[in-house]
């Protein structure tokens, strides 16, 4: 099933080029900050699954482009993202010049903050930074937690997710904390919807394509990975608690890049569906917002 938030942050369900609002099955449904009611439903899926699917098939199907989408997660707990965890994106990120002799560290993840989500056709706002850094598009798969996930073992992780989608690790590259490179406004593009677990029998067997401005930048499957949806995901819940509607995003591929205002980025994984967003240009009036606080007061 795939599952969307749409227009007043209503529920909907898609089929093909269709989407049948089942808002009805959420009554405590809320269209504010912090949607309170998306956790819920995803903690719950499994009972209000028979009633979401009495829902569609009592609802009108409309055609999807009629509707503006939303992230499907909101304002999600915790965005939990793999570092280096494909090959082949490890060999060139050690390539780069400024990384002489520097290794990054595998098999380790970092926060995103949740504030940094957006959804399908989003906007991105470029950040005001000094003219020699560049943000670069990281197209990723994302797993999202169905339960509440504590020291789960690596062969049991994958009965936790509650589903699947494309995520958009936008990156300020070069020096600087990754949690703020990561983390400007409109940094983490999410969806363009869930599909729920039962429809991807194996994460780590999807190909996962980005396209700048209509060219093919990434185009990887997801057994490139170091190590797999279910390590990271177990590895997590040994540090720390995940909660359904938090986020796994399991890092990206080899072909990162460049990217410039007015510059289209989308995104595809197999099984799940196309992610698309626009970037803004710089706004003139944001301070900049890269060099830090600068000397400490003494
Ligand atoms: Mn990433």
């Amino acid at each position: 099933m795939r599952l969307a938030l749409f227009d007043d942050y209503r529920l909907g369900v898609v089929e093909s080029e269709t989407i049948r609002d089942v808002s009805s099955v959420v009554p405590n449904r809320d269209a504010e900050w912090p949607w309170a009611f998306v956790p819920r439903f995803i903690a719950h899926f499994d009972e209000l699954r028979p009633e979401v699917e009495r829902a569609v098939a009592r609802a009108e199907a409309r055609p999807l482009s009629s509707v503006r989408l939303l992230s499907p997660l909101p304002w999600p707990g915790q965005i939990v993202a793999a570092a280096a965890n494909y090959h082949e994106h490890h060999r060139e990120m050690a390539a780069r010049p400024h990384r002489a002799g520097q290794q990054t560290a595998q098999g380790e993840f970092f926060l995103k903050a949740p504030a940094s989500v957006i959804g399908h056709g989003g906007e991105v706002a470029m950040p005001r930074v000094a003219a020699d850094r560049e943000v670069h598009h990281e197209a990723e798969l994302a797993a999202v937690v169905g339960r509440r996930m504590r020291n789960v073992p690596v062969e049991k992780a994958l009965d936790y997710v509650f589903g699947y989608t494309c995520l958009l690790d936008m990156t300020l590259r070069g020096f600087g904390d990754r949690s703020r490179r990561k983390s400007y406004t409109g940094f983490t593009p999410i969806g363009p919807w869930i599909v729920t677990a039962d429809e991807i029998p194996d994460p780590q067997d999807l190909q996962l394509r980005l396209w700048r401005n209509g060219d093919l930048r990434q185009d990887t499957n997801t057994r490139d990975m170091v190590y797999s949806t279910a390590e990271m995901l177990a590895y997590a819940s040994a540090v720390m608690t995940l909660y359904p509607g938090d986020v796994l995003t399991t890092g990206t591929p080899a072909g990162v890049g460049p990217v410039e205002a007015g510059d289209v980025v989308e995104m595809e994984v197999e099984r799940i569906g196309r992610l698309r967003v626009t970037m803004l240009p710089i706004d003139p009036a944001q301070p900049v917002a890269e060099i830090g606080l600068g000397s400490p007061r003494t």
